[in-house]
């Protein structure tokens, strides 16, 4: 679809992209004053729609803005976006911002203000199965973000400058260390397998908390695979025998090098090889039922 074609929602209505415009004085525009979620839509139906609505409304309260879309209104907006594009595995992008006031000024307005709201679909590429034949590489970086990496800001300037510093460095994704633990990546959460135990740092201000975080802690719960909420020091990553990042978008990724030296024997691991299945199974099965 081109630009013209596809619908945006901006503030109560759909309308082509290229026609969804905001206001300069947007909070949201000057200071990054806004939340934001990234839903996934598999075989037209949205992937754990009541966690990411859960997690918008933990954000939205965090940051002290009334949540302006009742769970069915959400719910709609989303499946009308979603109904663009059948049969096409999609994410939809969606940000409230605090709305513009006349004058800019750091402290929130006193009176009420309308916030903007804004969502978008867009189709997930097709998994490269070279990529989760090989997994990714990784480099470590120190964690240069703020104190409230559990709200999902669009205030994202640290998580783009280690992403590029990855980037610049040929690997995928940045691991992040801060003082002397690994919290996240820029852009998922950090599992490890230790010792046949699977890893993952606990909930805490200095991450965000994973949707599909939960949902490999659940299926491994299920399936009885031994797995633990603690820290990850940055000697543990480094002797790790498996390492994975997860997210919305990238799913279960098997994380195969770290700062040029591989992780284990370089390649996808068999406990990773297992969440695999049970993820991709657990997909299929939510696809396929209502
Ligand atoms: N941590 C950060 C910093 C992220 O940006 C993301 C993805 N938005 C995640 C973790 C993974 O969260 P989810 O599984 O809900 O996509």
């Amino acid at each position: 679809m081109t630009m013209e074609e596809t619908k945006v929602y901006l503030n109560g209505e759909f309308m082509p992209l290229s026609q969804a415009k905001i206001p300069v004085m947007d909070r949201g525009f000057l200071f990054g004053d806004s939340v934001y979620e990234v839903v996934p839509a598999y075989g037209g139906r949205l992937f754990r729609l009541s966690q990411h609505l859960q997690r918008l409304s933990n954000s939205l309260h965090a940051i002290r803005i009334q949540n302006p879309l009742t769970t069915e209104q959400w719910t709609q907006v989303l499946e009308t976006l979603v109904k663009q594009l059948p049969g096409v595995d999609q994410s939809i992008y969606l940000q409230v911002t605090r709305g513009s006031t006349p004058l800019r000024d750091h402290a929130m307005p006193t009176g009420a203000i309308e916030p903007t709201v804004f969502a978008m679909s867009n189709p997930i590429p097709t998994p490269d199965p070279k990529v989760l034949e090989q997994g990714i590489s990784a480099i470590t970086l120190e964690d240069i973000r703020w104190h409230r990496c559990d709200i999902k800001a669009t205030t994202l300037l640290a998580n783009v400058l280690v992403r590029q510093q990855a980037k610049d460095h040929g690997a995928m994704e940045a691991i992040l260390i801060r003082d002397g633990y690994a919290t996240e990546g820029a852009a998922s959460n950090l599992f490890i397998v230790d010792d046949d135990q699977l890893i993952t740092p606990p909930k805490s201000e200095h991450l965000l908390p994973g949707i599909t975080r939960d949902l490999v802690l659940e299926l491994a719960a299920e399936a009885e695979l031994s797995y633990a909420e603690a820290n990850i020091s940055h000697e543990q990553l480094e002797t790790a025998d498996e390492i994975w990042l997860t997210s919305s978008t990238k799913e279960i990724m098997p994380v195969t090098h770290v700062n040029d030296m591989p992780v284990n024997d370089g390649k996808p691991g068999p406990v990773w090889q297992k969440m695999q299945k049970l993820f991709l199974a657990y997909k299929e099965e939510l696809s396929s039922n209502p």
